[in-house]
This record gives structure tokens, sequence and C-alpha cells, in this order.
């Protein structure tokens, strides 16, 4: 595929091959774009911003209407475009195709409803004959830095409501899974985006990605992907609006009155779904001694059963891994567990960029499986004595995206939700569980402002204040 630039989709010499991670067939290449190309890409959206600021809100609204529509009208090839790339199974990557038109929609609907407020400046000691009020204007050029593991419906939460807030925008999609975003940003011009508003630029992070966050010309940096992109994006941005989505190593607490076959079912979904490459997956498990052995009973076969595959077999039930140096070092990490003490239950081998679904009990905290983010195939399971300890320990990591706890105590429960420092918290299900219209984000170094559309689209505004002097 070409890249589109400032307006027009065009080649470039150079070419990145985009494989299928489950055989390295060549699914299709991209070019590989320069740094110039950020600059033209940058210097169109000047004047794409320009349009869109004059585009009324019911248009923008229209067209992005059009694009979830367009979206569901292609909901079986662009999944398959997704699975290719990125190796989910056809399962996962259709919810996440059906995802991306909701966003899509959820996005049209906030462009009605961006409005300011008045202002009761007469309540203000020196606010007599004053009348005053906001206005929300859009911040104008938006960089989209998006990762390879949603290589649809993430770029869907930033083109989105960037655009429904009256933006330009220039998305950087990840390397590995390029296809997606561009035929995401086809679709958005098919359903009307000016072609200056919105240019989509393949190539190495980077080189690109710094030109693109460190252009002054940018005011405002969405991005998602690992911590320490994002903290080396954080420096390059300098005085700009930025909204960091980052990783996570989500605990998830099993009490001993838990339902233990329910959480077994959640750990085995929220942990394992799309080979574990969720920030959000369940990743430690903390339970209580009392049902620490049946647990791990119960989770046994339910982690066995989980067929490894071509993630386009519909028999597939989790498929490989981006790319084999990751499943490698998602084999070592267990390997380095296991050499230390703790206890591999089931699987633990790995095939190219297949690795095993893997459950390794007898966990240490400092292991590198339960304290860095994994982003694997592999759950860790460690003993907790009482919730104060299991709250201690969920809190014990940089990270703070998501938890869980399953119990039937409400005291317990809400401590919980009190207690634990993380952005999403939920009881009775597995840390890895988004609604698209929810705000959504971290704490600590998992990142910070929120995502859905209509809380981001605040963030893809700027406030002005307008006072109106002298009134009789
Ligand atoms: P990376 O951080 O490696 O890459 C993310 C994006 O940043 C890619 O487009 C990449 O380009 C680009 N990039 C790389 N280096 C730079 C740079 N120096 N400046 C600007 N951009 C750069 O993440 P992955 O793609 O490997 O995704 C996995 C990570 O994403 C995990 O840590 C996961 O937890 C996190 N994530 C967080 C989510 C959240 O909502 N909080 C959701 C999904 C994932 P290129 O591909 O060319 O290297």
């Amino acid at each position: 595929m070409k890249m589109h630039i400032a307006g027009e989709w065009v080649d470039r010499p150079e070419k990145i091959e985009v494989r299928n991670p489950f055989d390295g067939s060549v699914l299709d290449t991209v070019p590989r774009g320069t740094t110039n190309d950020v600059s033209a890409a940058v210097a169109g959206a000047v004047e794409g911003a320009k349009i869109m600021r004059r585009m009324p809100g019911y248009e923008r609204y229209r067209i992005l209407l059009k694009a979830a529509q367009l979206i569901t009208e292609r909901r079986d090839k662009l999944a398959r475009i997704v699975s290719e790339e990125e190796g989910k199974i056809l399962a996962e990557s259709t919810i996440e195709v059906a995802r991306a038109s909701e966003t899509m929609e959820l996005s049209a609907e906030e462009a009605k409803r961006l409005g300011g407020e008045v202002l009761p400046l007469d309540g203000a000691s020196n606010g007599a004959g004053k009348f005053g009020f906001t206005l929300r204007v859009p911040c104008g050029i938006v960089a989209a830095i998006t990762p390879f593991n949603f290589p649809f419906n993430l770029p869907c939460h930033k083109l989105g409501p960037a655009i429904a807030a009256g933006n330009a925008v220039v998305f950087k999609p990840a390397t590995d899974t390029p296809l997606s975003g561009l035929a995401l940003v086809e679709i958005l011009l098919e359903a009307g985006v000016p072609s200056l508003a919105l240019s989509c630029i393949t190539g190495p992070g980077g080189a690109l990605g710094e030109a693109l966050v460190s252009d002054a010309r940018v005011r405002k940096v969405s991005f998602t992907g690992s911590r320490d992109v994002g903290e080396e994006i954080t420096r390059k941005a300098g005085l700009k609006r930025v909204t960091m989505e980052l990783g996570s190593n989500s605990p998830l607490i099993v009490m001993d009155d838990a339902d233990l076959n329910k959480a077994a079912d959640a750990i085995v979904a929220t942990g394992y779904a799309n080979a574990g490459q969720v920030c959000i997956s369940a990743q430690r498990v903390l339970a209580m001694p009392h049902v620490y052995r049946e647990l791990v009973e119960l989770l046994k076969p339910k982690v066995a059963a989980l067929k490894t595959g071509n993630q386009l077999e519909p028999s597939t039930k989790m498929g490989p891994m981006i790319r084999t140096a990751d499943a490698e070092r998602v084999e070592k990490w267990i390997g380095e567990a296991v050499g230390s003490g703790a206890r591999l239950v089931t699987g633990g081998s790995r095939r190219g960029a297949l690795h095993e679904p893997t459950l390794v009990a007898d966990v240490d905290p400092s292991m590198r499986i339960s304290c860095d983010e994994l982003f694997g195939p592999a759950v860790a399971i460690t003993a907790a004595n009482d919730i104060e300890q299991a709250i201690a320990m969920a809190n014990d990591t940089r990270y703070g995206l998501s938890a869980a706890i399953f119990t039937e105590n409400l005291d317990r429960a809400l401590r919980f939700a009190r207690d634990v420092d993380a952005g999403n918290l939920h009881i009775n299900w597995g840390p890895q569980w988004r609604a698209d219209l929810m705000p959504y984000g971290g704490l600590k170094e998992s990142g910070f402002g929120k995502e859905g559309p209509k809380y981001v689209i605040h963030e893809m505004t700027e406030m002005k204040t307008v006072v109106v002097h002298g009134l009789k």
C-alpha cells in the first residue's frame, strides 16, 4: 500500500515488508517514510487544520457516522487484515472491528456536543457589568501514534475524536501493523474527511516519531504504546498537550469467598486473549492461601486447552505473538522464574512466534514475569495472605492501568476500588475489559489523560475565555 501525505497517496523507493507473524509470509509492503515526509505531512496538515476549523460540527458528525457505517459494511475484510498482520484470531479481530465502528459512532456524536459554558462573572467582586463565556476550539494539528496490538480500534480512539473536535491529524501506525491503519485512513477519506486534514506516514517510529512529536506546528500528541517510548516522547514533545496510554502488569486478586469457576474463566479470558498482548491483560494473579491450590487445579486444564496455531483457522484459540523475538523474551522470563523456584503448571514451550499459553505458580513478586510488563501469553500466580497484603502487592508496581478482584464481600470489593492505584477497576471480572464509551486510562507510569470519545475530545480542544465589558 501507499502512504497518505498532504492530500496524496505516495510511494517511496525504499519499502518495508509487512509479514504475517504466523508463517512470515509477506502480506504487502509500505513505503519507508522519511523525516522530509513528516515535514510535508505536517505542512499539509497546517492547511487541513484551516479547513477543519471552518467545518460545522454537523458536517463532522455526518462524516464520522458515514465512516462508522463503512467500517461495519467492510467488517469481514477489515478483520482479516487485522488478523493477518497482527496475529490475533479472526474472532478477536471481528470484535475489534465492530468496536471500531462503535468508537467512530461515539466520536461522531461528540462532534455535536462540543460547547462552552456561561461564566457567572457577576459573582466575582470585580465582575459587575461583565458577561463571560467559554469557547472550545480545535487544537489544530494532532499527532497520533499507535501500537501494533489493536491496529484498527486504537487509531479510531485518536482519529475519531480528533476529527470530531475539528482538527487535522498526522497519524503514525506501528510498523508491524500498518495495513489496518491505512485501511482506516482510506475509509475516513471516502467518508469525506478533507484530504489535507489526514495524513498517514509509515516507517520507523524512532526517526519519524521524533520528527513528528518535536515539530512545533503540532499542538497535541496522542500516544499509545510502551512506557519507555512514552517517556521519550514526553521529553521530546516540549510545550505541547500530551496524552499517554502506556503499559501495565495488571493484577487480579482472588479472595477466599470468590466463585472460583468464574475467577478461573475470567483469568483465561483476560490473560490469554491476543496471546496476552493486551495492555490490560491479567498478568499477576494474587490468590488467598485457602483457594490457591484449587484455583491452580481449575486453571490448568482450561489454559492447556487453548489451542495455538494459524490465527485464520476457526479452531485456533490463540495465534502467534507479533515477533519471534517477543516470544523468545516470554520464554526467557518464564525460564528465569522457574529457574528461581517458581512452578511451571502448564505450557512453557515455543515454536517461532507461537508461545504456548503458560501458567506459572509460586511466583515471587520480584521475578520479571511479575514485576515487569510481560505482554505475552503467561499468567503468574502468587499467594497473598489477606486483603491488605493483596492490595499492597497489587500496588507494588510502577504501573497502574487496570486491576481486578473476585469476592462476594462488598466491603472488600470497595476497599479494593478505593485503595488499588489503577485507572480501571473490575469487581468479579478480569482486568481486561473495556467499553469504548467509558473513560479509560492509566495512573502512575501507565500514563495520563483519558480516552473514550466523550473524555478525550476535551483534550483535543483548547478552551478560550471570553469576557464582554461595560454592560449597562
Ligand atoms: P511501542 O512503544 O514499541 O510502539 C508504539 C508506537 O510508537 C509505534 O507506532 C512505534 O513505531 C512508535 N515509536 C517507537 N519509537 C518511537 C519514538 N522514539 N518516538 C515516537 N514514536 C515511536 O509499543 P508496541 O507497538 O510494541 O505496543 C506494545 C505496548 O503498547 C505495550 O507496552 C502495551 O502495554 C502498550 N499499549 C497500551 C495501551 C493502553 O491503552 N494503555 C493499549 C495498547 C498497547 P514503530 O512500530 O515503527 O516502532
